[in-house]
């Protein structure tokens, strides 16, 4: 048998599995180009929370820095109002007073935290200082063009930052007018240094700037900023400069910046720088009295890394999940197809299956059929028996009907005469004697009608006697010719058996006629009939022939076994007797008689009384 084509692989669902893992692909690799897109939004996030992070270190350094400025803000005006000052003005000529005061000063500087606090006359010139010590001693500089000067002169506050013409270190200065009744006879000036605060500054990554006006960086812990502007300057505003002496001016150098706001307060501020570039997040705050502008640049270095590491982390979950997915997908499908492939294996062996069976029906068809042909065949055997039987009989059936015809005729004829002679009553008796001889012919042909039919009769219950005696009467012709006698006694009581009345008889009549054969060479044949009751009734028939020989014991109930001549037997009879008894449940056996002669027996199965079966 060939393998059916169910067998071979389900390439269908190989293919939709096919088909399902590039569908995972094409959702991974959406997922990661979603991803990539949205860069811009995660790198905004972590910028923001770099930024943020340095929020409260920007508010810290403004606040030191404005508090400083504050502080020191109202010290010139307290410190003008000494006395020692203005008798220093008035007389400039008293040598012993400018030690004095220089000393004082530097007490005062000393114990205020300041650099610097220095007096002037009002044409600029510095008549005492607290760093007469120093150096860079101011005594004899002249500050006439510091605006400071000129502003507290005019009788208001000074205020200034600027680089020290002397000393170099830059400062924030405040000045206040010396005034002596109503005239103002001097200026005093008090100096910060800012450079401490940038170095507290420099222990935080992040770079803090401080901008004037003009966009000049005045502080930063990145010193070489300072002086750069991030703005291109105005001409007037460097002209300003240069005669104020605020800055060095050749410092003044634009730093190639741009901005771009990107969240509340923040912006993205990329530098130039000759070898690339450098990229902030930048926060401001204002210290107003200053016009100083404070700027914390947080590099956007790690904030870029961390945006990148959740990319990557993103991505890699989403190819994870990918993976898992086409597993999965994989693993169910090697399921699925395990199960087809199992499916159609059953399916395969149901057809084997369907297919035995459909073999075997049509043997069992075949077999019946056989069946079928054979119990017909034996039904025609049955049949040809009986007319077998028959022929037999027929010589001595028609010398059984010729007797009473030819003693008909001469009754009839005898009958005539009689009536001629006015004899009636001899008339009517042989009138009697014609219609008792039709009555004997008319019993023979109802038994020969009833032999011949073919069987249609049931099986049940029947009564053995009747049975007998009606063998008998169908035998009684062949039986006188044989001059035979027949010793029978009908049972006291009917015995009832389980067959059927029409083949039991026949049955009878066969064993009859086989007594009959065997003892055709003798003078006086004898058949002793014996009808027996009790569990398994019986009817016996012995003869007084020469009882079964060897070969006859062995097959005499095979069809077509015979020992006669040809014309004389079939070898049917017993074949077919026994295969009637058999049909009853019953069983036909033959033996020899210890003192001669064969007896057949017919046992049967008992059967219920059958009233009506009787009387019939
Ligand atoms: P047939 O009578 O046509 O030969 P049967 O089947 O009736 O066929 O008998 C088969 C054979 O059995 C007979 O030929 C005979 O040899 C043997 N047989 C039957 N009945 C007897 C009997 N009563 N005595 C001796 N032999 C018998």
């Amino acid at each position: 048998m060939s393998e059916p084509a169910s067998l071979s692989p389900p390439r269908p669902r190989a293919r939709r599995t096919r088909r399902g893992i590039w569908g995972v692909a094409l959702v991974v690799g959406l997922a990661i180009a979603g991803i990539l897109a949205s860069y811009p939004r995660i790198e905004r996030y972590y910028l923001r929370q770099a930024g943020a992070e340095d929020t409260a270190t920007l508010q810290l350094a403004t606040q030191v820095l404005r508090g400083a400025l504050e502080r020191t803000e109202a010290l010139p005006a307290l410190i003008a109002e000494r006395p020692i000052l203005r008798r220093l003005l008035a007389e400039p000529e008293n040598e012993g007073l400018v030690p004095f005061t220089n000393e004082l000063l530097r007490q005062a500087a000393l114990s205020l935290d300041v650099s610097d606090i220095y007096v002037m006359d009002t044409t600029g010139r510095t008549v005492a200082t607290a760093n007469y010590r120093t150096e860079y001693s101011f005594l004899g500089q002249s500050f006439g063009f510091r605006p400071y000067f000129i502003d507290a002169l005019n009788a208001g506050i000074g205020r200034f930052h600027a680089r020290g013409t002397t000393s170099g270190r830059r400062g924030y200065f405040f000045a206040a007018p010396i005034i002596d009744a109503t005239e103002i006879v001097g200026v005093v000036a008090v100096k910060l240094t800012l450079d401490r605060f940038e170095t507290t500054w420099a222990e935080s990554a992040a770079t803090l700037v401080v901008t004037d006006t003009n966009n000049v960086i005045f502080m930063s812990d990145r010193s070489d900023w300072h002086f750069r502007t991030t703005a291109p300057l105005p001409e007037a505003a460097v002209e300003q400069i240069a005669a104020t002496q605020q800055y060095p001016t050749m410092s003044l150098v634009p730093l190639d910046v741009s901005a771009t706001a990107f969240a509340e307060g923040m912006e993205r501020v990329e530098i130039a720088t000759a070898d690339g570039s450098e990229d902030y997040v930048r926060q401001t705050s204002l210290i107003a009295a200053a016009g100083w502008r404070v700027s914390i640049l947080t590099p956007t270095g790690p904030a870029i890394q961390r945006a990148w590491t959740a990319i990557f982390l993103m991505s890699l979950v989403v190819v994870v999940l990918g993976l898992l997915a086409a597993t999965i997908l994989g693993r169910r499908a090697r399921l699925i197809e395990r199960l087809s492939e199992e499916r159609s294996l059953a399916a395969l062996l149901e057809a084997r299956v369907a297919e035995r069976t459909g073999e075997l029906k049509a043997e069992v068809e075949e077999r019946r059929a056989t069946a079928d042909r054979l119990r017909r065949t034996q039904a025609e055997l049955v049949q040809a028996g009986k007319l077998a039987a028959l022929g037999q009989m027929s010589a001595a059936l028609s010398h059984e009907f010729n007797q009473p015809l030819a003693a008909v005729k001469s009754y009839a004829e005898n009958a005539g005469t009689f009536l001629d002679r006015g004899r009636i009553e001899d008339a009517r008796g042989n009138i009697d004697r014609i219609s008792g001889l039709a009555d004997r012919m008319a019993t023979i042909s109802k038994h020969l009608r009833n032999f011949a039919r073919r069987p249609q009769d049931k099986t049940g219950p029947v009564p053995l006697g009747p049975i007998v005696a009606d063998a008998l009467d169908l035998m009684a012709p062949r039986l006188r010719e044989a001059g035979a006698r027949v010793h029978y006694a009908p049972p006291e009581a009917e015995i009832w058996a389980r067959g059927g009345r029409v083949r039991l008889q026949q049955v009878v009549v066969n064993l009859l006629g086989n007594a009959l054969d065997a003892m055709d060479t003798l003078d006086q044949p004898r058949i002793e009939i014996t009808v027996t009751g009790g569990p398994a009734p019986e009817i016996a028939v012995r003869d007084a022939g020469p009882g079964l020989s060897d070969d006859a014991m062995a097959q005499a109930f095979d069809p077509f076994f015979t020992t006669k001549d040809p014309g004389q037997g079939l070898g049917l009879g017993l074949s077919i007797s026994y295969n009637i008894v058999r049909d009853f449940g019953g069983r036909l056996s033959a033996e020899n008689h210890p003192e001669g002669g064969a007896i057949f027996r017919v046992t049967l199965e008992a059967a219920p009384d059958n009233a009506e079966l009787a009387a019939e």
